[in-house]
C-alpha cells in the first residue's frame, strides 16, 4: 500500500548552493488529490524536473518566508505553467507581503509577466502569525520566526492526508519551534551551522540543546552549510536532494 503522504526533498541546501544542492523545496504528494510545494527557492523548477515531479501537478506553495532561496522560484513556477498551457489554478500561501513581493519579483525577472493573460489563474493568499489557512487539500498554521527578511517570516505547520509535517523556515531557535513541531509526524528543521554563533538561524548546538522540548516522531534537518554537510549528525537525520520519505 503506498504511504498516505510522500515527501520528496527536491531541494535540502542553503541560499549558496552548498554541497551542490538545491535551495529550499519540499514536495508533498498525497495518496490521493494533487501535490503542494512547501517552499520553492529560485532552483526549485530545474529540481522538480530532475527527479520528474510535474511542476503542473502542484495545486499550492506554501512559503515560509521571502528569501530568494525560499520564494525566487516561483515566477520560474508560474511562468512555465504559462508556456505548458497549464489550466489548473495555482494557489500561493506565504506571510504577509507575499502579492506585491511576488509581482515585483516577476516583474524584476521577465517585465510583463506580473500582468500577463495565462489560462490559470494564481492566486495569493497572505498567511500572517497566529492564523490558519486551507489551500490545496493542505491546512496550515503559522507562528513567527525571528528571521528578518523584509516581511514576518513563518514557522509552519501543515496537515494532508491525515498526516502533519512541521517545518521551521530560517529562523533562530524560538519555543514556537516546539510548538508548531508538536506530535507531528515529521520536523523539517533548519539546521545552518553547527555551532558557530551565526544570527537568525538554527545551528545543530540550538537542536541539540531544545532536543527534550521536540515530541515529532521524526526529525529531518536540511537548508545545512558546509560546515554540516562535511560530518556525521548523530542525533538527527539529514536531508538530501531525492530522498524521499514515505509517512
Ligand atoms: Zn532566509
Ligand atoms: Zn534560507
Amino acid at each position: 500500500m503506498p504511504p498516505a503522504l510522500t515527501v520528496t526533498f527536491a531541494g535540502s541546501g542553503d541560499a549558496f548552493g552548498s554541497g551542490g544542492r538545491h535551495q529550499a523545496c519540499i514536495h508533498l504528494r498525497p495518496a490521493e488529490g494533487s501535490p503542494v510545494l512547501l517552499d520553492c527557492g529560485a532552483t526549485s523548477l530545474t529540481a522538480l524536473k530532475q527527479l520528474e515531479l510535474d511542476p503542473g501537478e502542484i495545486a499550492a506553495v506554501f512559503i515560509s518566508h521571502l528569501h530568494g532561496d525560499h520564494f525566487g522560484g516561483l515566477p520560474f513556477l508560474i511562468l512555465d505553467g504559462q508556456f505548458s498551457r497549464r489550466t489548473a489554478p495555482l494557489e500561493v500561501v506565504g506571510p504577509p507581503g507575499t502579492a506585491r513581493r511576488l509581482a515585483d519579483t516577476m516583474e524584476c525577472l521577465f517585465p510583463g509577466s506580473s500582468t500577463a493573460a495565462r489560462r490559470f489563474g494564481v492566486t495569493v493568499t497572505e498567511l500572517a502569525p497566529g492564523a490558519v489557512v486551507t489551500a490545496g487539500g493542505t491546512t496550515a498554521r503559522a507562528w513567527a520566526a525571528d528571521h528578518p527578511s523584509g516581511a514576518p517570516a513563518l514557522i509552519l505547520r501543515l496537515t494532508l492526508a491525515g498526516k502533519t509535517i512541521a517545518y521551521t523556515g530560517d529562523t533562530a531557535w524560538t519555543s514556537a519551534i516546539a510548538s508548531a513541531a508538536a506530535d507531528a509526524d515529521l520536523l523539517i528543521a533548519e539546521a545552518y551551522y553547527r555551532d558557530k554563533d551565526i544570527p537568525y538561524h538554527l545551528r545543530l548546538a540550538d537542536l541539540d540543546a531544545h532536543r527534550d522540548r521536540l515530541t515529532p516522531r521524526r526529525v529531518i534537518i536540511t537548508h545545512m552549510s558546509a560546515d554540516v554537510l562535511g560530518g556525521d549528525t548523530p542525533s538527527f537525520e539529514q536531508a538530501r536532494d531525492g530522498l524521499i520519505v514515505g509517512l
